[in-house]
């Protein structure tokens, strides 16, 4: 994909859709509502009716509507028994199946906890089901980037050093970059100047192209020490949303926006609103 500026979407359909169990009426919603793409949400499985699949292609295709997914929650790349293990694997297959047919370029999942087990020992078993992953999807001739998420519970896998590491690794692996959730793992990460270093180190590290076709999650957040987090909407949170999307303005970044504030498309259309100001 190569977009011109940052495009603005929700995690799922948006709120006000009438039809909120149905991702078609959403993607109109999206362009009634001048926003600018949509992720698919298969957080409690990844079946779709076909019809649906082929009718969300065309509608995305016919009004400049382009989508990501996020693929189920019960996916664990580190899981204690081989079996469950196996599959994680079929069930991020299945959301790139299925993300394929209707026509989205990027994925998102949480690929991991680290159970206790040391992050490098986990880090070599995501790489591996990651290589095996993507082998399979070539063989189906499917191309979608994988991305897994910057998780913001530390019990989970997916530090933002880890998804470099796993980005220089796997070829067709990205950082799903969720600022909100960089800033609940670590406490860090809402200034200005911090949200500048982590774009100049992810363009040093990983290329220009990082920061042209990125694919972004942002919400406001509220953390506490033990790591649960909560998605709040962006008033009642202390993220600094401004200073981010200055920062992602300053460096020219392209790709995707994905609001997943409770109120979905509200955050989603202030955000592009301010964005464009800049
Ligand atoms: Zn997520």
């Amino acid at each position: 994909m190569n977009y011109e500026r940052l495009l603005f979407g929700t995690a799922g359909v948006p709120n006000s859709t009438a039809k909120k169990n149905n991702p078609i009426e959403g993607v109109k919603r999206i362009h009634e509502l001048e926003l600018d793409c949509m992720q698919l949400e298969f957080a409690h499985g990844v079946r779709m009716k076909e019809e649906i699949s082929s009718g969300l292609r065309k509608v995305s295709y016919e009004l400049g509507v382009p989508l990501t997914s996020h693929g189920p929650y019960y996916i664990n790349l580190n899981a204690r028994e081989q079996d469950k293990i196996d599959s994680s694997v079929e069930r991020i297959i299945q959301t790139a199946k299925i993300s394929d047919l209707c026509g989205a370029e990027s994925m998102t999942f949480h690929a991991a906890f680290y159970m206790k087990d040391s992050p490098f020992d986990v880090f070599d078993l995501v790489e591996k089901s990651m290589n095996v992953i993507e082998e399979r999807l070539s063989r189906l001739d499917i191309e979608i980037e994988l991305r897994p998420e910057l998780t913001g519970k530390t019990s989970q896998f997916g530090s933002l050093e880890e998804l470099i590491s796993l980005t220089k690794n796997v070829n067709s692996c990205r950082p799903c970059m969720d600022f909100s959730h960089l800033y609940a793992r670590t406490g860090n990460f809402n200034t200005d100047k911090e949200f500048d270093e982590v774009l100049t180190s992810l363009k040093g590290q990983l290329g220009e192209d990082a920061l042209q076709n990125m694919h972004i999650h942002m919400s406001g957040i509220s953390s506490n020490s033990k790591g649960d987090l909560k998605h709040l909407n962006l008033e009642e949170s202390d993220f600094n949303w401004k200073g981010l999307l200055s920062a992602l303005k300053n460096h020219d970044c392209r790709g995707y926006i994905i609001c997943n504030s409770p109120n979905l498309e509200v955050d989603a259309k202030m955000m592009k609103d301010y964005y464009m100001t800049l």
